[in-house]
């Protein structure tokens, strides 16, 4: 079956929650999206630029030295080489064209981590668009470079002051500016999330990964892999390494979600393991919330993770199966960052190190030998001083 069907559902997920205003330029959003697609000259500069601007396709790296430490044979999906460091720009890029192409002036996006605001004002730049980006304050003092990153692009970066800081309030007053403003602006949205089309859309512009992926293993290995395994934040990076490889059942894919300091509501972003079915953002999806449906703080030592809700494909391919989701803890993901450091010399971003720590994790469960391909969704130098700080919290708790 294909999905999302005609009204954006993925079985019972999805849709499109938003005020009406918003219907009719989600639609116009949708019928450009379905023509660009079909069209060869937007294809064809599109997939240019993926080629000679972004650096795709990415390699697909054998980690020897990881692979003899924990008994698999693993490779890694280098989308932390994608120019401004992780596969954001691929959905960034892909929206821009979009916009320009519906003949918008300005364009307008939401950042956690900040890298998809860089990623953002980095599109707007190559496109000569005006660009805004909402950013809670919390998350701009946490990734302070890269609010001078989107600055120097030539993006004005808006502070979000309301309610816990971080992402979710920064959606909020980005969806807020796009009710006001939506014939000059677009909405770049950061991940699968989102109210229909949002979601489609972006999943398709990161399976680029994924099809990449396929050729490169086939390629290596001459089959297919065993398992695949992806951080799962709105859940971007890991549908689109999944997605082309939903169709092979002998492929087993597993998204590793932030566990946080611990399994109390507020302490972590796992919705599997603590959300419910609600409605976030303009879509139904797992949120996790109180007993009164009142959305949930949410902790991660990854900025980019730190969301209560998960995109709706995700939820649906829980609830079927064709997808199995774990977590792992903020010490985990610390400890996996100083790991693939160490053997392989590549500083992972937080969230990749999440990936790296669930692998990690599930890898004396696996049969031997087994063939592996991980997301690495980003690279790490954003989050050198939050790795820093983390380990001397920790040294300090140890020596009281
Ligand atoms: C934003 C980000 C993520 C999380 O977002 P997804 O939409 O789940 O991919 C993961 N890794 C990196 C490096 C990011 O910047």
């Amino acid at each position: 079956m294909k999905t999302p069907d005609k009204n954006g559902k993925f079985g019972p997920y999805g849709g499109a929650f938003v005020p009406e205003t918003l219907v009719p330029v989600l639609r116009e959003l949708e019928a450009c999206y379905h023509e660009a697609t079909k069209d060869e000259s937007f294809t064809r500069r599109f997939g240019d630029l993926l080629r000679n601007y972004v650096g795709r396709p990415t390699p697909l790296y054998y980690a020897e030295r990881l692979s003899d430490e924990i008994g698999h044979r693993t490779y890694l999906k280098r989308e932390d080489l994608c120019h401004t460091g992780a596969h954001k720009i691929n959905n960034s890029l892909g929206q821009t064209m979009l916009a320009v192409r519906m003949g918008k002036k300005r364009i307008i996006a939401e950042t956690g981590a900040g890298q998809h605001g860089v990623a953002t004002a980095t599109a707007a730049a190559r496109f000569g668009l005006e660009c805004d980006i909402y950013m809670g304050e919390v998350d701009m003092e946490r990734q302070s470079l890269n609010v001078k990153r989107m600055e120097l692009l030539g993006a004005k970066v808006i502070p979000v002051h309301t309610g816990q800081k971080t992402l979710k309030e920064a959606v909020s007053a980005a969806i807020r500016d796009w009710v006001a403003n939506s014939s000059s602006t677009h909405y770049v949205l950061g991940s699968a999330l989102g109210p229909h089309p949002f979601p489609m859309i972006v999943r398709d512009f990161q399976s680029c990964i994924g099809r990449e992926c396929l050729r490169q293993i086939r390629k290596a290995e001459g089959r297919l892999p065993d398992i695949i395994i992806a951080c799962v934040g709105g859940g971007s990076n890991s549908i689109g390494i999944f997605h082309p490889f939903l169709k092979f059942p002998e492929v087993r894919l597993i998204g590793v979600e932030a566990g946080g300091r611990g399994d109390s509501l507020g302490d972590h972003a796992a919705r599997f393991s603590g959300g419910r079915l609600g409605v976030l953002q303009g879509t139904k999806t797992y949120v996790l919330q109180d007993g009164f449906g009142q959305i949930a703080s949410t902790h991660s030592v990854s900025a980019g993770l730190d969301y209560a809700a998960v995109g709706p494909e995700h939820s649906y391919l829980r609830d079927t199966r064709r997808v199995q989701y774990i977590k792992v803890s903020d010490t985990e993901a610390i400890e996996a960052f100083g790991r693939l450091s160490d053997t392989e010399g590549i500083l992972p971003a937080l969230e990749s190190a999440h990936a790296v720590a669930g692998l990690v994790k599930i890898s004396p469960s696996l049969p031997p030998k087994s063939l592996v391909v991980l997301n690495l969704s980003g690279r790490g130098d954003k989050d050198v001083q939050q790795v820093i700080d983390f380990l001397n919290k920790k040294k300090g708790m140890n020596n009281e």
